[in-house]
């Protein structure tokens, strides 16, 4: 029996899509034609990214080549990215006014920094995502450098704020350089959703090299010379860096499609719209109806085999499995002086071998999805 043809579009290649990617040349015999929607042919991972901050990495050695996944398995790279979504028309607008049609369609934009309620935030700071956004913090802080020591300041005491802190400490030594490098965070304590040993480490590991933490130092605007706090006070910096916490894209509200409050595509445990079972996703653009999870990577990586499953039982009438997860995970912070902080929901512990581990996990996750 000859199938109908039918389009599955991949919306980002980010973590919850690599492994569909990889496994894409099981579609086509399946009577599916695949494609991939994403900005760029790479795809950062953010794991390595303060290490590629620091330039213990190379861009390389942090990146996925998307397009050569997709190709592998038959389909097509269209570099672009989705504007809206017209869901009842089953089609994409791109920013480019390109227009292309689906018939079921997946989508893993990620999220990106808030820049909303810091006044000038968009001209006078780097967000830390897009994660190659950091190789500009990079050559921002060198630059800086050949003036002198640079004021570095970074915006966030959560662990993506924690870790450039250290990384860029670490890009300063390697460059035999000066600066004065602060993390100003908006509460009374670094890592407030972690445990209270692992808030200690890091503050440790931060002030012992220098790294000054400015706490209850809530950011209202960034100026070409200093960031200036609620209460007015200005601390001088020449680069900014915004580590302030991550919401999903605009997309799915502007297209009217359900959403959670901040914005993301609602979705059920099958990891499929609420609305539209031809819309899937997953990673830090999906809300969970009634569980939802922090936007991590650790869980956009969980979700990303039972989305591939699920997008093959689309097709082939299965009935599709639901994404239930653990709530606990361990994250290993690399703090840029070779050292690593594990915290866990109980263990918490530092060291070089935590940062070992760290880079045998990451390197190990990247070879998976290389090509030979
Ligand atoms: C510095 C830093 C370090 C981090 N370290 C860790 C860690 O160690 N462990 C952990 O669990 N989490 C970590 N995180 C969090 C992690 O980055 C995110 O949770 C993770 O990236 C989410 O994966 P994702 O695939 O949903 O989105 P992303 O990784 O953001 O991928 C989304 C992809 O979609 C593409 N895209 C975006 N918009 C469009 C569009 N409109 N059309 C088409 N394509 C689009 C992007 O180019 C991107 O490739 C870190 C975050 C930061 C900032």
């Amino acid at each position: 029996m000859v199938r109908e043809k039918k389009r599955l579009v991949f919306v980002g290649g980010g973590h919850a899509h690599l492994y569909s990617l990889k496994h894409a040349h099981r579609f086509p015999p399946l009577g599916v034609e695949t494609t991939l929607i994403a900005p760029s042919r790479h795809h950062y991972y953010s794991g390595m990214g303060p290490g590629m901050l620091s330039g213990t990495y190379e861009p390389e050695q942090i990146r996925f080549d998307v397009k050569a996944l997709i190709e592998s398995g038959g389909g097509d790279f269209v570099k672009g990215k989705v504007d809206s979504i017209d869901p009842e028309k089953r089609m994409l607008i791109l920013e480019s006014g390109e227009r292309i049609d689906y018939d079921f369609v997946s989508f893993n934009v990620g999220s990106r920094v808030v820049l909303e309620g810091i006044s000038g935030a968009k001209d006078f700071a780097f967000a830390v995502k897009p994660i190659e956004n950091l190789e500009n913090i990079r050559k921002a802080v060198l630059d800086t450098m050949r003036k002198g020591a640079p004021k570095i300041c970074v915006i966030g005491g959560g662990p993506a704020g924690v870790e450039l802190a250290g990384n860029i400490w670490r890009l300063v030594q390697e460059n035999q350089g000066r600066a004065d490098i602060a993390v100003v965070n908006s509460g009374d304590r670094l890592l407030p959703a972690f445990h209270q040993r692992a808030r200690r480490l890091a503050r440790k590991s931060l002030t012992k090299r220098g790294i000054r933490i400015l706490d209850n130092f809530r950011v209202q605007s960034i100026d070409r010379k200093a960031v200036v706090s609620r209460s007015d006070t200005r601390l001088d910096c020449d680069v900014a860096v915004l580590a302030t916490g991550v919401v999903p894209p605009t997309i799915f509200a502007r297209s009217g499609l359900r959403t959670s409050e901040d914005g993301a595509l609602l979705v059920s445990a099958y990891l499929q719209s609420v609305e539209y079972p031809e819309i899937f996703g997953g990673g830090d653009c999906i809300t969970v109806e009634g569980h939802p999870f922090r936007r991590i990577g650790v869980y956009a990586v969980r979700q990303a085999p039972i989305l591939f499953q699920n997008l093959l039982s689309y097709r082939t009438a299965r009935p599709v499995k639901p994404f239930r997860s653990r709530r606990n995970y361990g994250l290993i912070m690399n703090m840029g002086d070779g050292r690593g902080i594990y915290a866990g929901k109980y263990l918490v512990w530092s060291g070089r071998l935590a940062f070992r581990l760290k880079h045998r996990i990451d390197t190990r996750f990247m070879s998976q999805f290389r090509l030979p």
